[in-house]
């Protein structure tokens, strides 16, 4: 579904990503994980387009991605939940779930929403009440939720479990598991390298924007370059 071959970035003239290969193919649950400024949010920034590609390409569902601009690429099925959640706070949990279905004006989203108050129940209690009165686990669940509104085949999470209790996170990757059986694939990218990793079906390690180890999930967990650098054990 989704390729990435030799990809690069840079902010201003230092390079950040040095040629990134990897793939996620249709249906499956891909962790990204690696220590702050690896380059993970910047690989994502790249995928969503809101960050210039120096080099290398990136396929989605077999057509070339780089020339579509960031505006676009939702229509094309490819949709993120951003790092640090970026929910509007001023408006209403409801009024945040419709501008994540803007594209579509038909009777399917009224079911989509519907979809999205089934997975998170809490945010049908608090539809009507502004998204920036919720908590921060709530917050996520809007984004993840908004950004399902916009019917991707094609996720891309930033960090979910950021700042969250671990209990909210546990239920947090519980949903992520769970987009599986929707039939939305997605690319998750996670500091929380063991959460992420344990739902995941495979998974790459990134350091210092090279891909240094990939694999399915259950041997990089077992790994112990990856235990004792990542899991602390
Ligand atoms: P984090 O978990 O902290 O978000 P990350 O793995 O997502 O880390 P990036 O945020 O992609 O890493 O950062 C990769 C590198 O790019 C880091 O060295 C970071 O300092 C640098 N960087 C990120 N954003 C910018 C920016 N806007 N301008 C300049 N350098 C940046």
């Amino acid at each position: 579904m989704l390729t990435v071959d030799g990809l690069r970035s840079r902010y201003g003239r230092i390079e950040v990503l040095h040629g990134i290969d990897l793939h996620v193919d249709s249906g499956e649950i891909v962790t990204v994980v690696g220590a702050n400024g690896a380059g993970k949010t910047t690989l994502l920034r790249c995928l969503s387009g809101v960050q210039p590609v120096t080099g290398g390409s990136i396929t989605f569902r077999g057509e070339p991605l780089v020339p579509v601009p960031a505006h676009r690429r939702l229509a094309r099925g490819l949709a993120q939940s951003p790092e640090g959640r970026q929910i509007f706070t001023n408006l209403t949990v409801e009024e945040n779930l419709r501008l994540g279905a803007f594209l579509f004006t038909d009777d399917r989203v009224e079911k989509d929403m519907d979809d999205a108050f089934a997975m998170f129940p809490i945010l049908r209690d608090k539809r009507n009440l502004a998204a920036g009165g919720l908590s921060g686990g709530q917050q996520q669940m809007l984004a993840m939720a908004r950004a399902l509104m916009g019917r991707p085949s094609c996720l891309l999470l930033d960090e979910p479990s950021m700042g969250l209790a671990p209990i909210i996170v546990s239920q947090i990757f519980e949903v992520v598991r769970g987009m599986k059986d929707l039939g939305v694939t997605v690319l998750l990218v996670e500091q929380n390298a063991f959460g992420a990793l344990k739902i995941a079906d495979r998974g790459y390690v990134m350091e210092t924007g090279r891909v240094t180890m990939e694999g399915p999930a259950e041997e990089l967990i077992a790994d112990p370059r990856i235990r004792e650098a990542y899991l602390g054990i």
